[in-house]
């Protein structure tokens, strides 16, 4: 769908339109220490505007109003559809703010506005929805017992949710997150990532226009090791959900594991994307390309060992490194633009190092494998490298970045293992018209996730998480309700036995 290049001055008036500070009980309020901190275009690397640091000490009032609102609030005390109503009002606020939440994504986290405009912020719409019908379809159970005794049980909500999230989706991670947590009468803590915070913020204030009681939202920015650690160390949270990279998800783990608060995890990845001999080609190599290239590779769930089998090897390579090479790079406002800057420059300086030492274990570059000529800011030219086995760094580690790695593999059995030898399991893709095929490698790659002839298809129903290093726990459809809700069960005597 062709979406136009947005005017100038409506970009200016996002931004200015951001209250760039804490939600606290409801309120926009500075740090207590007063402090701010950048956040910056990486497009451009001018600074956008400073936002209010969080600090200890704001993730402790931010808790307050969390408990506050859990324990004397309306919120968890309001019918099931009542809170959906709030929440389908949110969903409808940010479909009317849709442009400018758009905007404020591809301002502060350089990815195409086409794509924050059709996919990130719609998506974010859906899962509001989505959880918004779920708030009045929660009940227990009446259950029999042996003797004269029956018991029902009840779902009730944790108490006050820790949530911390990354920087590369940030409009939706936020929308995975607050939409179950609120559905089931939660309250929620934040914590936003430091490179993107502006989205959050907007939502933040349309929570409260759409009628969500102070403090059941509370958002606090700020660094990791800072505002983020105050917040999986706290023995006040009931529950802590988290996104972002699996060296944090392990001290977030072990933080938590100090307070017994239980803890749902989703990491990293290097997902196998397994290209069978029969499969169309063509879409193979586009298929595949998204998988990797997608957000500018920076996805837990990208294609990011490409596998293909040797009879279509060398054709294969032939097309993903031209391809790769007609993909538009540039500005992130701009219409035909495909791939933009990566987030950061400490983002950019890892890529460069791992194409660096993909090199030097005689991977074979096919293009790219530098900084695009002619920007300003952190733009990487997609970059191809074929020759890829698998015990190099490349091969091993993820690179959250536009570098696609291309491995050669001849039998079922020996892609399977290799797929699996890898210590993540977020994903997998699989490109074949043979059935038993689909079916032998869709069962034996320990991922889960897996999609057949297609990539980062997501769907707010369909559960979504990791195997193995990739995290605990799933979020989406019904999987997710359970991390954020407790059952208690009520025994009843009775006169005479129920069979
Ligand atoms: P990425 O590599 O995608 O930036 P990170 O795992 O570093 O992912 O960050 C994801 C989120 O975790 C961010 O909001 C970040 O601020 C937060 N974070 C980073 N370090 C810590 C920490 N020690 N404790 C709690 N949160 C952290």
């Amino acid at each position: 769908k062709a979406i136009a290049a947005p005017a100038q001055t409506d970009v200016k008036h996002a931004l200015r339109n951001v209250k760039p500070q804490l939600l606290i009980n409801g309120k926009f309020v500075d740090a207590s220490s007063g402090k701010t901190f950048p956040t910056e275009n990486p497009a451009t690397k001018e600074e956008l505007i400073q936002v209010a640091e969080g600090s200890a000490e704001d993730v402790e009032a931010a808790i307050d109003a969390a408990r506050d609102a859990f324990d004397k609030g309306p919120w968890p005390r309001m019918t099931g559809r009542q809170r959906g109503e709030i929440l389908f009002k949110l969903a409808d606020l940010i479909e009317e703010n849709i442009d400018e939440i758009a905007m404020l994504e591809t301002l502060d986290n350089g990815k195409p506005f086409k794509y924050a405009r059709t996919s990130d912020v719609p998506q974010a719409i859906e899962h509001l929805r989505y959880y918004a019908g779920f708030a009045d379809k929660i009940h227990g159970k009446t259950i029999p017992c042996n003797g004269k005794m029956m018991a029902y049980t009840y779902r009730e909500p944790l108490g006050v949710i820790g949530q911390i999230i990354p920087w590369n989706f940030p409009v939706l991670m936020m929308a995975w997150k607050i939409a179950p947590a609120l559905a089931m009468g939660n309250t929620i803590v934040m914590k936003v990532a430091e490179q993107t915070p502006l989205s959050a913020l907007r939502v933040g204030e349309l929570a409260l226009e759409a009628g969500l009681p102070a403090g059941c939202l509370n958002l606090v920015l700020g660094d990791g090791p800072v505002a983020g650690a105050a917040l999986s160390k706290s023995k006040r949270i009931q529950k802590l959900a988290f996104t972002g990279s699996t060296e944090v998800g392990k001290i977030i783990m072990k933080q938590a594991a100090e307070n017994i608060v239980p803890v749902t995890l989703e990491l990293g990845g290097k997902s196998p994307n397994i290209i069978c001999p029969d499969a169309n080609i063509d879409e193979a190599v586009e298929g595949a390309h998204f998988a990797l290239f997608f957000n500018m590779g920076q996805c837990c769930t990208a294609g990011s060992r490409t596998f293909v089998h040797a009879d279509i090897y060398d054709e294969f390579v032939g097309k993903a490194r031209e391809r790769a090479m007609a993909t538009n790079v540039g500005d992130p406002f701009g219409e035909g633009t495909e791939l933009g800057p990566q987030v950061s420059k400490e983002q950019l300086d890892i890529i460069l190092g791992y194409i660096e030492q993909g090199k030097k274990d005689g991977a074979k570059l096919e293009c790219g494998g530098k900084i695009k000529d002619g920007t300003n800011g952190y733009f990487l030219e997609p970059t191809v490298f074929s020759n890829v086995t698998d015990e190099m760094v490349i091969a091993r580690d993820e690179i959250f970045g536009p570098v696609q790695c291309i491995l050669k593999w001849n039998t079922i059995e020996e892609v399977i293992e290799r797929s699996n030898s890898n210590e993540y399991g977020l994903a997998a893709g699989v490109w074949t018209k043979n059935l038993n095929w689909m079916n032998s490698l869709s069962r034996g790659v320990q991922s889960g996730t897996i999609w057949v002839n297609c990539y980062d298809v997501f769907d707010a129903a369909v559960p979504f998480g990791g195997y193995k290093l990739s995290g605990i726990g799933r979020e989406h459809g019904d999987e997710v309700l359970g991390h954020y809700t407790q059952v208690k069960s009520v025994y009843v005597p009775l006169e005479e036995p129920i069979g």
